[in-house]
């Protein structure tokens, strides 16, 4: 069973459908072989973003002009799709789904024309720092800051939890302008900071209960000096360009989700009509075939609302609280499903050589990142 076997997918055409076979090919062919080096090692390396950027896989939306292809969110949807349920765990959805937006909506002709083709072929690796020691949900109250001095930022302050923390040669960094500002929000800009800067610094690659080969990082920033021209977009906007990207990052967790959940499940089937007991296998179990039967039909219902979803986003038209709900739902399913199918493979769901076992440790965090479910909830709730 496969991604493509989900009776009546509608968010995708035949270009799409073309597209998945071949980004399938390559991560089959070039990623799942190394996946067990990369998490021992801790790290996706490079060269690995740079052969995906090679095949297309990288910000597909980029329009051709900055060396993309000017293809539809529904790309990116594929790409990720195929990196779940393969198993190949590229940070590629941060920098396809989430920073490269921000570059092609609000960045200078300049910042599009330098780091657009760099994105897309893997060359640069990005990173967006908003999550600090003492604050993450409330974004606001963020204390890195980011002051003026003549032609030039200088930026001071830390963050944590920050995927491609070590990878990343470009970090969108999440800074106060104007500390002093009231709303807070007010005073929030999205600086662009090389790694190269003096004064930038990586801390520890973070020891996580999953998602071992994401290189979730510290940061540091020490007196770090940027030209004014690395602000993205106009000072003291950053706050409201965050929230205006927020339906497709968390369209994007959806969208992961769901693909997840159906691994679980296809590899689930799988292993129960293997595994002997009793008489028989565990599949003959009626708990099972009807744990199982609960799951398909979760499952359909969650692939006909993701590409509702998905559709609702290509035309423009997703709402904040709609992404904000698909995030919520699907990550609920995903662990919902892979707890249920973990517990269908008895102590060999506990074993982390059963991909069941390192699937459910990943899925955990779904629920925590691109804003907490009880975030998602507030979002959806303030709008009734
Ligand atoms: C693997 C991983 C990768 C990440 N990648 C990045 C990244 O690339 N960039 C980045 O900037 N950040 C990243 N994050 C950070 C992530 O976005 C934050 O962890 C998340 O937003 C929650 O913030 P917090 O950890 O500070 O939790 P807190 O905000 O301290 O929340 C603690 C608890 O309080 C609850 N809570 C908080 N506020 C409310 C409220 N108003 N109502 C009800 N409950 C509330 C939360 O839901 C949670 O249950 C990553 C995190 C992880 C684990």
């Amino acid at each position: 069973m496969t991604l493509d076997d989900v009776a009546g997918r509608s968010a995708y055409d035949g270009d799409h459908e073309a597209f998945r076979q071949s980004v399938r090919q390559f991560l089959r062919k070039e990623g799942v072989p190394n996946v067990a080096d990369w998490e021992a090692n801790r790290l996706v390396p490079p060269a690995f973003w740079r052969a995906a950027g090679a095949v297309g896989m990288l910000c597909p939306t980029v329009p051709e002009e900055y060396g993309g292809l000017g293809l539809d969110f529904g790309y990116n949807a594929i790409v990720n799709e195929e990196l779940t349920y393969n198993g190949v765990p590229a940070g590629f959805t941060l920098q396809s789904d989430i920073v490269v937006g921000y570059l092609e909506h609000y960045g200078s002709e300049e910042q599009k024309r330098h780091w657009l083709p760099r994105m897309v072929s893997g060359e640069t690796i990005t990173a967006i720092a908003m999550t600090e020691p003492g604050t993450g949900s409330d974004l606001q109250s963020i204390r890195t800051t980011a002051k003026r001095d003549g032609n030039h930022y200088v930026l001071n302050g830390s963050k944590t939890y920050i995927t491609n923390g070590q990878n990343a040669d470009l970090v969108l960094v999440v800074a106060k302008t104007d500390p002093e500002a009231k709303p807070a929000w007010r005073g929030m800009s999205i600086i662009l900071v090389e790694a190269e800067r003096e004064g930038f610094r990586r801390g520890r690659k973070l020891d996580k209960i999953g998602q071992e080969a994401a290189d979730t990082s510290e940061l540091f920033f020490d007196d770090v000096r940027v030209p004014i021209t690395n602000c993205l977009g106009e000072e003291g906007k950053g706050f409201v360009y965050l929230m205006s990207q927020l339906p497709q990052e968390r369209l994007s967790i959806a969208v992961g989700a769901q693909a997840s959940a159906q691994k679980a499940f296809d590899d689930t089937v799988a292993f129960t009509k293997d595994r002997k007991a009793f008489a028989g296998v565990v599949f003959d179990f009626q708990n099972t075939r009807f744990v199982l039967a609960g799951i398909k039909t979760k499952l359909q219902v969650g692939w006909a609302h993701l590409d509702w979803a998905i559709r609702r986003h290509l035309a423009g038209e997703l709402t904040n609280e709609e992404g904000a709900a698909a995030k919520l739902w699907h990550t609920e399913l995903q662990w919902e499903v892979l707890d249920a199918c973990l517990q269908l493979h008895g102590g060999a769901g506990y074993m982390n050589e059963y991909p069941i076992a390192r699937a459910w440790r990943s899925a955990r965090v779904t629920r925590i990142y691109g804003g907490t479910n009880e975030i998602m909830k507030e979002v959806i709730g303030r709008a009734l």
